[in-house]
């Protein structure tokens, strides 16, 4: 104990909230975990699909994430971690091609040789990149056509930007780009075998790990209770209202995403609020099926064919095996803002429009295939970081005394994944409890 025990309240239980809360209840704090959902795990969180505890999102672990591996290791989990040689496939123009290896780059008919090298030459030079001040305020579409050519940048990227970021596509953070393919070319067993891993029992063992060891030391989470407002008296924290009753406490942790926080926390300055309302974010839409057979081999497909408007397909079943029998996970992501005119259909719709393409990828699929089938939303499921994001976000420590916050923003240059929340969960209690 370095400081006198304060009583912090957490909003937000996912994992960053969740390793806020480990790190504090370490230091003898008292914790209260805040949580509007029915359940822990934020976007990690699973569901019951038809008698099998799967998560609502797609979640694979890279060889880089050191993070994630020293928590499994605090818990006693590390025998749980299990690494799968993946196949990836290309999806382009009406044929499935094979993907992620030189010699299904050196067969993919669709680009010259000069294009080929110089997108080897680009994933190259990228994985050996450790400073990326230097790319923050680089625009990530330029950079991608000055490396790879406009013919290269057709072909492999233009339209997974479009799907994914729609508007903002030509505003983004080659950083933010660049890190997402360093994550992915370093996850490797050889040149020539990707090597991604999952956790037995899916990021759920890892969440009820975590929840066991907060409440045995003494840490409370509350299910179905959103924090409504933070309250501020003569200018500091003094609690949290929920459902229309205050608690007290000494100071607030916020991990939810920080577009809730202006609404959550009026006792901001207006410049403040402000600040956090440029930062942008775009929704998904995932589908879910539990099919009677693969699609195909591949865990992870990515999809340029102009009558297929989703980004890829994830079979999560050729990553974790342990799905059961007869029993194929695919999911289908649509990533789109909310001005989208797609955001206001139905989830069905969404899910009849995957099953439509499905038997465009393989002619052998049927209706007859589909065991399961559903779709989540996520309001704040990736956020959008333009050139020079990093002076956009920020500070944890607000101007209000005993509110400290952070979200997936702050994985920035990273990309999204529960090991970056674990880090920034620790940064944040770090920076709350030597205030
Ligand atoms: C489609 C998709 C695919 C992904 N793929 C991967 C992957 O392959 N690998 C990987 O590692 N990661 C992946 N991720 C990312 C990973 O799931 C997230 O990075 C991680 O779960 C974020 O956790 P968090 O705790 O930081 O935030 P969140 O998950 O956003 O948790 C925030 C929590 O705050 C709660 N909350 C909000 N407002 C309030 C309030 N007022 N009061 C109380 N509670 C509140 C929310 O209900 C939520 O539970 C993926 C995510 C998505 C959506």
């Amino acid at each position: 104990m370095t400081t006198a025990p304060k009583r912090f309240a957490i909003v937000g239980s996912g994992p960053m909230g969740l390793m806020a809360a480990m790190e504090l209840l370490k230091q003898g704090h008292q914790v209260d975990i805040y949580e509007r959902d029915d359940r822990i795990g934020g976007m990690s969180a699973s569901f019951n699909f038809d008698g099998l505890k799967i998560e609502r999102y797609y979640h694979f672990i890279c060889k880089t994430d050191h993070a994630l591996f020293e928590l499994l290791d605090s818990l006693g989990l590390s025998d749980r971690l299990k690494w799968t040689d993946t196949k990836m496939g290309y999806y382009y123009d009406g044929k499935l091609y094979k993907w992620g290896t030189p010699f299904a780059l050196l067969a993919f008919p669709k680009l010259g040789l000069i294009s080929k090298f110089r997108y080897a030459l680009h994933v190259m030079v990228t994985k050996g990149i450790k400073d990326w001040t230097a790319l923050d305020r680089v625009n990530a579409t330029a950079w991608l056509r000055r490396w790879l050519g406009e013919r290269g940048y057709d072909v492999l990227w233009r339209r997974t930007f479009h799907l994914k970021f729609f508007e903002y596509t030509d505003n983004l953070s080659a950083s933010w780009i660049g890190t997402r393919i360093k994550r992915i070319a370093l996850s490797r067993r050889s040149l020539l075998s990707e090597s991604l891993g999952y956790i037995e029992g899916g990021s759920e063992t890892v969440l009820e790990a975590m929840e066991r060891f907060i409440l045995e030391h003494g840490g409370r989470i509350h299910l179905k209770q959103g924090i409504d407002q933070v309250n501020v008296d003569q200018g500091r924290v003094t609690g949290v209202r929920v459902a229309g009753e205050d608690r007290a406490c000494d100071a607030v942790l916020s991990t939810a995403p920080i577009q809730y926080v202006p609404g959550m926390v009026p006792a901001l300055p207006r410049e403040f609020a402000d600040r956090i309302r440029r930062i942008e974010n775009i929704p998904v839409a995932c589908v879910i099926l539990k099919l009677r057979h693969a699609l195909s081999a591949n865990f992870w497909m990515n999809i340029s064919d102009p009558e297929i408007e989703i980004p890829g397909v994830i079979e999560y079943s050729n990553l974790n095996p342990g799905t059961g029998e007869g029993e194929h996970i695919l999911y289908a992501p649509f990533y789109m803002p909310k001005t989208h005119p797609k955001w206001s259909r139905s989830n069905e719709q969404l899910i009849d429009e995957v099953v439509g393409y499905l038997s465009k990828i393989n002619p052998a699929f049927g209706p007859d295939w589909i065991v399961a089938r559903h779709c989540h939303r996520y309001d704040f499921a990736q956020t959008i970081c333009p050139p020079g994001f990093q002076a956009m976000l920020p500070a944890m420590k607000t101007p209000v005394p005993g509110f400290y916050m952070a979200d997936t923003s702050y994985y920035y240059p990273e990309d999204r994944s529960i090991n970056e929340s674990i880090a920034v969960g620790r940064t944040l209690a770090a920076v709350a409890a030597a205030d």
